[in-house]
């Protein structure tokens, strides 16, 4: 009898493991295992030109489908990822799966049409940034885009050869680089000076406050005026009401963003609403 017993017994104990080990996953593990299973997937904001609002591009952000809690937000999952390094793989995933539902709709986006992808400092040292960027690229010659990365600014990008060799290389591809939430961080002059910006998105924080709060409109137009004189392309990030696009009608800024126009949709009803 034991013969049949020890197996069992020993099968018992793995499986008990097993549940514990399950039990008391880290979130890290969550998370690749999320990953594994393909759960994170591409929402798409549209953005538009500030004077006819038509459709010129899109910003993608990350959601995670989970099959018990439904849509996570990025707020709730991105900080991690970054931390474990995890972000970068699924940045990745990220871009191939846009890549791989426009891609073969290249020739019905507006021409120029601009896909902005949300990457975090860290990204900035890895060189396989760049073979991701040229793979998107290349899924759209029929009607060629502009890929745009955001680079947001939670933690400085620290200055070194291998950053520096990788913004020259997406700049050669013709990728432009974005400020995100301009105007939060500290360190937002500090970027200006050390790297090539081409796009600046003023923060929805101040958009949000124009009408109710001079300060906020006082801070708009200094962003403005800023960005024109460094000849950077401005993005109105959080365009909320009718208010806010008549204020920053006249300053005829490049593009509006906000939930005025649109929020973000899944890429199905991306397509569906807006090509
Ligand atoms: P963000 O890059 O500044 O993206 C804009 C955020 O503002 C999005 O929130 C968008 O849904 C929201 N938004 C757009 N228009 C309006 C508006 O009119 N009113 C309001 N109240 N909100 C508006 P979301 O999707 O929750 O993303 C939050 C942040 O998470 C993003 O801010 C970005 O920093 C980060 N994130 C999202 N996806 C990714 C990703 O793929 N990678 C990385 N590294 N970060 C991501
Ligand atoms: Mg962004
Ligand atoms: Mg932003
Ligand atoms: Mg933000």
């Amino acid at each position: 009898a034991s013969l049949v017993l020890f197996p069992l017994v020993g099968l018992f104990v793995a499986f008990m493991i097993y549940q514990l080990l399950g039990r008391f996953a880290t979130p890290v593990t969550a998370l690749r295992a999320a990953m594994e299973k393909k759960q994170f997937i591409p929402y798409l904001q549209p953005v538009v030109d500030g004077t006819h609002h038509q459709i010129t591009g899109c910003e993608v952000l990350m959601r995670w489908q989970h099959p018990q809690s439904g849509l996570i937000p990025p707020y709730q999952f991105i900080p991690l990822a970054e931390e474990s390094g995890l972000i970068v793989p699924m940045t990745r995933a990220m871009m191939e799966q846009v890549r791989e539902q426009f891609g073969p709709l290249a020739a019905e986006l507006p021409k120029g049409f601009h896909f902005g992808f949300n990457i975090c400092a860290s990204h900035f040292k890895d060189l396989t940034l760049v073979d991701d960027c040229k793979a998107f690229i290349d899924a759209f010659k029929a009607n060629p885009i502009k890929l745009v990365l955001e680079l947001t600014e939670r933690e400085l990008i620290e200055q070194t050869e291998t950053t520096q060799s990788l913004f020259n290389g997406l700049r050669r591809m013709g990728v432009l680089i974005a400020l995100d939430d301009f105007g939060t961080g500290h360190s937002s002059l500090t970027y200006l000076q050390k790297f090539h910006i081409d796009i600046l998105k003023i923060d929805q924080s101040f958009i949000g406050r124009i009408g109710t709060d001079a300060l906020a409109g006082h801070i708009v137009d200094n962003v403005i005026d800023l960005a024109k004189r460094l000849q950077m392309v401005i993005v109105a990030e959080g365009v909320e009401t009718q208010a806010q696009v008549d204020y920053l009608t006249p300053y005829q800024i490049e593009f509006l963003q906000g939930y005025f126009f649109g929020k973000p949709v899944a890429a199905n009803d991306f397509v569906e609403k807006w090509l």
